[in-house]
């Protein structure tokens, strides 16, 4: 099979790597080893590596930036497709602009800012990839892919190529059509609004200020640890019954914001497990509120 994999990778001109840490590619630095990493180059190689993978019953999985990701310790048995600099191109028709998928977020609302392009504004400082934005349906500060997004491309688990229109991508909270199905996204079309080009920037700038205030960004996270619940804020849950601060292991409740579980050096998949179980049960306990995990898991989790 591994020799099966190398053959195709190199027909495909596709960069396959062997036991890689995913550590070292989430922005949470947790995770054991991958098997398998594919640096996926075209749209021919993605589909050849997707009917290898079922032909051969190897587990796959779709990593943009790796930012909203919590790896097992046990890492992944499988193949990791990574979509990143081979998808980063982008298209104007003057209309609308498509973006693909590996393209990261900062650099998409840059593009659209060069151009007094309105409708990213909000989203400028998520350090993830307009594939996995769609797929998440990304937002902050009263923004939100919903809000611009008119379709997609996308590759289904035949290898074929197909496209969605807005309507059809059931984008509500952190949810797409993506996160109940099958499919890799490889391009979004957006629709953004002519502006004003200072404003902007100054739009921009002040959005990014308030992540560096609010956010703890000088220690390794996967953004936000819990989703909103309807009706409150998990941070403010979480802070309400005590336990900003807490620790397990290395996986600490930020101080500075309790939305966020932070890696203090050596944390653990099964460290910040651990902690989230707690600050679930305890936060149900004293508030009745049920917080949702945000991070998608990737491999086997063992230390819950
Ligand atoms: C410091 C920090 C701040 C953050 N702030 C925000 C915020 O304000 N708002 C917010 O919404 N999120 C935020 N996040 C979370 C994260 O950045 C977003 O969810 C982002 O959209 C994830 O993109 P990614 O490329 O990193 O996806 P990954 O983390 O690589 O993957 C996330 C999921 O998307 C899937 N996926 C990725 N690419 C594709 C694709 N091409 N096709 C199909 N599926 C795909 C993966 O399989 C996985 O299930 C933050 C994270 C960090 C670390």
């Amino acid at each position: 099979m591994k020799e099966k994999l190398k053959q195709l990778c190199e027909q495909w001109k596709t960069e396959l790597l062997e036991n890689v840490r995913l550590s070292e590619h989430t922005t949470f630095q947790i995770g054991g080893c991958a098997d398998y990493w594919a640096e996926v180059a075209s749209t021919g190689a993605l589909s050849n590596l997707i009917k290898f993978c079922q032909a051969e019953g190897l587990p796959f999985f779709v990593m943009g930036k790796g930012s909203n990701i919590l790896a097992s310790d046990q890492g992944f048995r499988g193949l990791i497709l990574h979509i990143g600099k081979g998808f980063s191109d982008m298209y104007d028709d003057g209309a609308e602009i498509t973006y693909e998928a590996g393209m990261s977020l900062i650099r998409a609302a840059k593009i659209a800012e060069s151009k007094s392009l309105s409708g990213m504004e909000g989203l400028s400082g998520i350090p993830g990839t307009i594939g996995g934005a769609l797929y998440m349906n990304a937002g902050a500060y009263g923004y939100e892919m919903s809000q611009i997004v008119t379709g997609c491309t996308y590759m289904d688990m035949d290898g074929k190529m197909r496209t969605m229109e807005a309507e059809e991508l059931e984008l509500s909270y952190r949810h797409s059509w993506f996160t109940d199905h099958p499919g890799i996204i490889l391009s979004v079309t957006v629709k953004l609004t002519p502006g004003d080009k200072s404003e902007i920037t100054t739009r921009m700038l002040d959005f990014l200020h308030k992540r560096n205030d609010m956010q703890p960004l000088n220690f390794p996270t996967a953004g936000s640890t819990f989703k909103r619940p309807e009706g409150n804020y998990a941070s403010a849950l979480i802070d309400e019954c005590g336990l900003k601060g807490l620790c397990i292991g290395d996986a600490q409740v930020s101080p500075k914001h309790a939305g966020f579980i932070i890696n203090r050096g050596r944390a653990t998949c099964a460290d910040v497990l651990k902690l989230c179980g707690h600050v679930q049960n305890t936060v149900k306990e004293k508030t009745g509120y049920e917080l949702e995990l945000e991070p998608i898991l990737l491999g086997e989790q063992t230390g819950a």
